[in-house]
């Protein structure tokens, strides 16, 4: 029997309200290849409706620097946004991989940065509003946010904008459908 073919990773970043999630759920909901999300953990609180081991791994800071101590972790980082700690598990990725199965991360500039290092083969998307002032209209049409949070987007999107020409796709997300439609296309073309 001819082995299975070897996974692929996947990493989509982008800043927060460029409609990054919105996309990823899309693309699961018909999968152009046999896609699986690694769950990362993290330190941050759940939100309301978030679910453990659907939405994160949610550990104590304590167990999350016991997991960092002991190796466990492909990648992980504290992520601007609150001063939390967000990770990805090795146990969610090299099984998978093993497996061929397309492994999605949805994960930070430094933390993309951080797995290259390890699989310099990895797909890279960048997901990019039209403009600052088009993020800052969304952020603000959400309605839910508060200031302070706003800011704190705006903040990380001016950081991490500029590592866009580093990933090897960039989807300008100008029209939900179109973007959907264009991370499709890239996907498909992974398919060999
Ligand atoms: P949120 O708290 O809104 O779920 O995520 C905040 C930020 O953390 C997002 O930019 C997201 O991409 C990033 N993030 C989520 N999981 C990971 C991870 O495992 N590693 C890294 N480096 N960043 C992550």
């Amino acid at each position: 029997m001819p082995a299975p073919a070897a996974g692929k990773l996947i990493i989509i970043s982008g800043p927060s309200g460029a409609g990054k999630s919105t996309l990823v759920r899309r693309l699961f909901a018909d999968p152009p290849g046999p896609l699986e999300t690694s769950i990362s953990a993290t330190t941050r609180a759940p939100r309301q409706g978030e679910v453990e081991g659907v939405d994160y791994y949610f550990l104590t800071p304590d167990e999350f620097a016991r997991r960092r101590a002991a190796g466990e972790f492909l990648e992980c980082f504290e992520v601007y946004e609150g001063g939390h700690w967000y990770g990805t598990l090795q146990s969610e990725v090299a099984p998978r991989l093993a497996a061929g199965k397309w492994v999605v991360l949805e994960i930070d500039v430094q933390g993309t940065l951080a797995v290259l290092e390890r699989y310099p083969d990895a797909v890279t998307i960048f997901v990019q509003p039209e403009s600052m002032a088009e993020l800052e209209r969304r952020l603000r049409a959400r309605g839910t946010e508060a200031e302070s949070s706003i800011q704190r987007r705006l903040e990380g999107a001016r950081r991490e904008l500029p590592f866009a020409p580093r990933y090897r796709y960039q989807v300008t997300n100008t029209e939900l459908d179109q973007a959907l439609r264009d991370l499709r296309t890239i996907l498909a073309g992974q398919a060999n």
